[in-house]
């Protein structure tokens, strides 16, 4: 455990500005899975663990 992930906050979807719809299992698999899809798909766009999270639902 770490203080960067008190919880999980029970988030597990993420719509992408591009359209895109991003479901995790879990929040650290979201988290992942958006990683990875900014990564190939937006080059240059990389967002951190919170503001990943502030955007979900
Ligand atoms: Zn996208």
């Amino acid at each position: 455990m770490s203080d960067d992930e008190p919880f999980d906050s029970g988030k597990r979807n993420l719509m992408c500005p591009c359209g895109e719809y991003l479901h995790g299992e879990t929040e650290d698999e979201l988290i992942d899975l958006t990683q990875a899809h900014l990564k190939a798909e937006h080059p240059g766009h990389e967002y951190t663990r919170d503001q990943i999270l502030f955007m979900a639902t």
